[in-house]
């Protein structure tokens, strides 16, 4: 059976096609520039990438587009094999703690929580609305963001302000990478061979959050109210004492949305380097001497650490950490940074297993108290299989 896997956003489309049961990726693509000038599109296929230079007047050229390709590469033979399309949708607030069949009530419901992912949920709902369009006879699914951290009790969940503002307009922390974080829990449940472990998820790339996981629920995560809570991370702050911004606001003469805007696109990696987001980049001048890259990225291993030390301490210790996404899966020198950190408690790297990137593997040593892993994320495939098991119910 074919399942779409779709992530829309303002002006681009990610997708994935799957044969499921059997999880095996069919065709990949992304298409970029969607309602701007110098549209274009990749697809993997068959190992081999193709990238075209196509105007996106809209989402809906880029789906029928997407449809073309998979009928002229011969993926499908009629629209019919595709039984459904799984959404990734950012924010389904406390209402949806779990992927839902979409229909009326359900757009409707996500539209009003655009309230709370400004940017996010309409573009996605216009992934949601094209693709209802073009494959009607399809189950879409939405699968949110935020869905997982559901499980978090209450005292993790809510921030010590007037509580009207918890009741009145939903101010709570939500958490986020939600799809992520449950990969990960799932997957390294199933190295361990044990459902109940205690992990601490780090899902670090260009935004990052940490996951503390038990009996394969979240019970606490570093994002907030938005993604740009927690940790430092590319562009964005991550945690910062509130009162900063009338200061600045005052300081700068910057309207309230140039600083909010500064907090999400100029800080973290490069608001403290004043040289890249990237943390290649970072690693890079700091190598060379650049003292501000060095201390970027000594804060940036600082709050991994402190997160995970909360984590250990809230889980009761640690079956295992696991690290994912592009700086946790490529990057060595930040995972033996924070592991070495980790002395205290015990967690020893393997320094040898370690010299790994984007590949599964256990980079503790055998006496560590406690398995580092690196596991490569698929957001896409939990996607896939919450979309499949609607279906095969
Ligand atoms: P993601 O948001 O998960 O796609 O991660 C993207 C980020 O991963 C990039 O901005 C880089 O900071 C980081 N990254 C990717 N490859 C490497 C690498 N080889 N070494 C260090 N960081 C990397």
């Amino acid at each position: 059976m074919k399942i779409l896997s779709v992530n829309a956003g303002s002006s681009s489309l990610k997708f994935q096609m799957y044969e499921m049961p059997e999880e095996k990726v069919l065709i990949s693509g992304t298409f970029e520039r969607i309602g701007i000038e110098g549209g274009m599109y990749t697809i993997k296929l068959n190992g081999e990438k193709i990238k075209k230079e196509k105007d996106l007047a809209d989402h809906s050229v880029a789906v029928q587009t997407l449809i073309d390709e998979l009928l002229e590469n011969k993926v499908i033979e009629s629209l019919d094999e595709i039984k459904g399309v799984g959404h990734r949708l950012v924010h389904g607030g406390e209402k949806y703690a779990s992927s839902v069949v979409i229909n009326d009530d359900v757009i409707k419901t996500v539209e009003e929580l655009s309230d709370l992912a400004p940017l996010h949920n309409p573009a996605n709902l216009i992934g949601v609305r094209t693709f209802i369009d073009k494959i009607p006879n399809a189950i879409q699914v939405g699968c949110f963001d935020t869905a997982f951290h559901q499980t978090m009790e209450k005292r993790e969940f809510l921030y010590a302000v007037p509580y009207e503002w918890y009741e009145k307009y939903g101010v709570r922390r939500y958490g986020f990478h939600g799809m992520s974080h449950n990969y990960i829990a799932n997957r390294t449940a199933e190295i361990l061979g044990n459902k109940n472990a205690r992990i601490i998820s780090c899902h670090i790339g260009n935004g990052g959050s940490l996951c503390a996981i038990k009996d394969g629920k979240s019970i606490d995560t570093s994002m907030g109210f938005t993604p740009n809570a927690g940790l430092m991370m590319g562009s964005r702050s991550g945690d910062i004492d509130a009162t900063l911004i009338p200061f600045i606001m005052n300081k700068t003469n910057e309207s309230l949305e140039e600083v909010i805007n500064d907090l999400n696109k100029k800080s973290g990696y490069l608001g403290v380097s004043g040289i890249s987001s990237d943390s290649r980049d970072i690693e890079a001048a700091a190598n060379e001497g650049n003292e501000r890259a060095q201390l970027a990225q000594d804060m940036y291993v600082e709050k991994i650490v402190n997160y995970i030390a909360e984590y250990y301490l809230e889980l009761g210790g640690a079956d295992a950490i696991v690290f994912t996404a592009g700086v946790g899966e490529n990057s060595k020198t930040t995972r033996k940074a924070i592991i070495d950190r980790l002395a205290p408690l015990g967690i020893k790297l393997d320094e040898e297993a370690n010299n790994v990137r984007g590949e599964e593997k256990l980079i503790s040593t055998p006496d560590s108290t406690v398995k580092v892993y690196v596991i490569p994320t698929d957001e896409e495939v939990m996607i896939a299989r919450d979309t499949y098991n609607f279906i095969n119910k």
